[in-house]
This record gives C-alpha cells, sequence and structure tokens, in this order.
C-alpha cells in the first residue's frame, strides 16, 4: 500500500487487492448463476488481463475452457482500412458461449473490434466482464456485462495493467498522482 513510482511517476493506492478478491467472488457467483451450465470458453485480452483472469477462474466452479487472445490491428487493402485480428484463437468458437475478460474497458473500441470478430467466427453468446469500467469514457453501446469496478476517466496501473510496461506485478490497483 501506500505510494509507488514507475520510472518518471508516481502512483497512490486505489483499490486494495483485498477490494479485488472480494468483487471477483461475487462477480463468480454471477457468472455461475449465468452461464454456468453453458461450458463457456473465457477469453483472457493480453497483456492486461493475465492476473485477472487467473484469480477469476479459480473462483468460478464450474466447467470452462479458458485461453488467451491478443488483439492486433494492421492495415488491409486500401479500401478496407485497418484490419483487426485475434492472435492465438486456435479453438472453433462456433455456437459457443464467449466470456471475453478484459482488464479495463475505456472508450470500448477494444470491446468493439473482439465483438466484431467473435460474432463472425459464430459465437453463440458473448458476455463479457472487465476489472475496470470508466462509465464517463465509454461511447459504444455493447453491453458489458460484468464490472468489478466503476472508476472516474484517470490513469490507473497494476493487478496487470501496466505504465509503458511498468508496474504489472502488484496486488493492489494504482492511481497516477498529477503533478
Ligand atoms: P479502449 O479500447 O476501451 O479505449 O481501451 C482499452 C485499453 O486502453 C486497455 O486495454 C488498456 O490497454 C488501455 N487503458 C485505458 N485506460 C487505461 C488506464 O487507466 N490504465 C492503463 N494502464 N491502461 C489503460
Amino acid at each position: 500500500m501506500g505510494i509507488i513510482t514507475l520510472k518518471d511517476k508516481s502512483f497512490d493506492t486505489y483499490i486494495s487487492k483485498e477490494d479485488i478478491q472480494k468483487r471477483i467472488k461475487i462477480l463468480a457467483e454471477e457468472l455461475k448463476k449465468d452461464v454456468g451450465d453453458k461450458e463457456p470458453l473465457f477469453l483472457g485480452i493480453l497483456n492486461g488481463s493475465f492476473i485477472f483472469a487467473s484469480d477469476l477462474i479459480r473462483q468460478c466452479d464450474f466447467p470452462l475452457n479458458i485461453s488467451f487472445v491478443k488483439v492486433a490491428s494492421y492495415l488491409g487493402t486500401k479500401s478496407s482500412g485497418s484490419v483487426s485480428q485475434l492472435i492465438g484463437l486456435n479453438e472453433s468458437i462456433l455456437d459457443r458461449t464467449v466470456v471475453v475478460i478484459e482488464d479495463i474497458v475505456d472508450t470500448g473500441k477494444t470491446v468493439e473490434k473482439i465483438d466484431g470478430l467473435l460474432k463472425k467466427n459464430g459465437a453463440r453468446d458473448v458476455k463479457y466482464v472487465t476489472l475496470l469500467f470508466k462509465p464517463d469514457a465509454y461511447t459504444k453501446s455493447i453491453p458489458i456485462h460484468y464490472k468489478a469496478f466503476d472508476i472516474p476517466n484517470e490513469f490507473v496501473v497494476g493487478y496487470g495493467l501496466d505504465y509503458n510496461g511498468w508496474g504489472r506485478n502488484t496486488d493492489n490497483i494504482y492511481k497516477i498522482i498529477e503533478e
């Protein structure tokens, strides 16, 4: 707890590890109620969700698969502009219930890309679970079904989230101290 420094920025404790773990237990119960009999495929979005995903699935006592993917954008042909791709999706999602695990949903652009790709590949039902949600920044209409915490429009790190690659390896979540 307290203040941490990552390179040129300082961050203050914002959400404690105890509060995170409490919310994860509640989310796991909600997921069990909603998809516990659907043998869902959980898809963790790399890099940020790896710690949250690992804690969440261990609280989910029902049959599930877990896989991790990266969302990559590349330039397609001139007419198609930027194209998105899920790297690492090796299993079929046809007719499956998919639970996407995000670290943070900000504007919703990432979720929108993922949603399009999963629907295109025939997912039956897609649910979104995120550790953090910034309601004031969200501009999309895709419902985010499970949120551990709503937070204001401020930059946070820790528990998987990074500042330029640093700070992922903490149990608490920290908020930037603006100078
Ligand atoms: P979106 O596509 O929803 O605008 O953005 C999602 C991505 O932006 C997240 O996966 C994360 O990489 C990054 N992001 C947005 N807000 C924050 C934040 O407060 N802290 C960190 N570390 N990353 C953020």
